[in-house]
């Protein structure tokens, strides 16, 4: 068993890695570590509030042997006590911490913290794993024997997953994008306040859309020679909050280079992803995109779950009235699933298979 890690275990989305990895074939959590405020207890521990609450966030029991593991201090833990880590803290803290980790040991985070490095792939399932050949760089640059690799951020995990297929096969000129993103994106420290998002819509979310418009653009890049050129298309987005528990909502307007028909794009996003998906890694879903022809989804509640949350749901793909070669559409993915925990989860397994070859 590969011994992993999960740095950042008691947020949303260490808890979320906790489920993703129980029963894993390969891997195996052996370490949990967290802020010096859970460090020294044992995990079920650590999740109590001020009152003694539990904020355990999963549907799934906490699994016991867990429960157990005494939390270690972040900023002490040892890396070359597993194999790799899976680092889930706050980007702050994933400044310090990731590149310590990753003098010796695999570091695969869901933090924003190394994303826009020149020599760190931005690394999603099916769309861009042929990137994975700039950690040679990273590591062979910065003296590291492990490396730094981050998840994206979530809101754009449905929106490239996507844009990938039309882009390969029409082009792509723009992107405009307005999110609805859920609660759970904003994590638990310190969280959003139930006054604040009853009955609400909140339109704006800090550091959030200087992200989306520029993150696909590297992951949807070519790798050549030696580094990413960026795809060469511009993105306009608002992100927005809304009182949802889990899955982002997109609504995307694509202009592409080639004409192309509703119909036309319901086929590549269809046939999207085969071979990814034929890898058969633990975390894959069977389809990367499921497109409904049901004008009444996706609905975050109905259609976030399916593929285990890792396949992006895609409807109301219909014809832009405006603009020429315009195409909307609305997609929805797992924010802490796909955009976070078992994103990074399939990440690593697809790097434990075919780059470090552990398996
Ligand atoms: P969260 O619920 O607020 O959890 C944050 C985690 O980081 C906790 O385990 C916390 O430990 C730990 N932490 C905070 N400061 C630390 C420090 N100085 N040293 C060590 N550990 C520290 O946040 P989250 O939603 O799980 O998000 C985790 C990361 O994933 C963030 O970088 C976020 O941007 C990213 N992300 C989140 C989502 C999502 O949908 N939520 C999606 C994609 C990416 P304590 O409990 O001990 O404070």
């Amino acid at each position: 068993m590969i011994k992993i890690a999960l740095v950042g275990a008691t947020g949303i989305v260490g808890q979320q890695a906790i489920v993703s990895l129980i029963n894993h074939p390969w891997f195996k959590i052996t370490k949990l570590a967290a802020s010096e405020r859970s460090a020294g207890k044992k995990y079920r521990d650590a999740l109590k509030d001020a009152n003694g609450a539990s904020k355990w966030w999963c549907p799934e029991d906490m699994p016991e042997e867990i429960a157990e593991m005494v939390v270690e201090d972040a900023a002490l833990f040892d890396p070359t006590t597993v194999d790799m880590i899976f680092s889930t803290v706050d980007t702050s803290a994933a400044k310090e911490l990731e590149p310590k980790y990753a003098k010796t040991t695999p570091v695969i985070s869901t933090a924003s913290a190394f994303r826009y490095e020149e020599d760190t792939p931005i690394l999603i399932g099916g769309v861009n794993m042929e990137q994975a050949q700039l950690l040679d760089i990273q590591r062979k640059k910065r003296d590291w024997k492990g490396f730094i690799a981050p998840k994206s951020n979530c809101t754009i995990s449905g929106l490239v997953v996507s844009l990938k297929p039309v882009l390969d096969k029409y082009g792509v000129k723009q992107v405009i994008m307005v999110s609805q993103q859920a609660m759970s994106g904003a994590g638990r420290t310190p969280g959003l306040s139930a006054m604040d998002m009853t009955e609400n819509v909140v339109p704006y979310i800090p550091g959030e859309e200087p992200k989306v418009e520029t993150e696909p653009q590297k992951i949807l890049g070519k790798f050549v020679g030696d580094a990413i050129v960026a795809a060469p298309f511009g993105i306009s987005a608002t992100c927005t909050r809304v009182p949802v528990l889990d899955g982002h909502l997109v609504s995307a307007f694509v202009q592409t280079e080639k004409p192309c028909t509703p119909d036309e794009v319901k086929e590549v996003m269809k046939d999207f992803g085969r071979e990814f998906c034929a890898l058969a890694l633990p975390s894959s879903p069977k389809h990367l995109i499921e497109v409904t022809d049901d004008p009444f989804r996706p609905q975050p509640r109905v259609d976030r779950e399916r593929g285990g949350g890792m396949t992006v749901t895609v409807g109301r793909i219909r014809k832009d009235p405006l603009f020429a070669n315009g195409i909307k559409y609305v997609c929805l993915a797992h924010n802490t699933k796909l955009g976070a925990a078992k994103g990074a989860l399939q990440t690593a397994e697809y790097l434990a298979k075919y780059y470090l070859k552990l398996i």
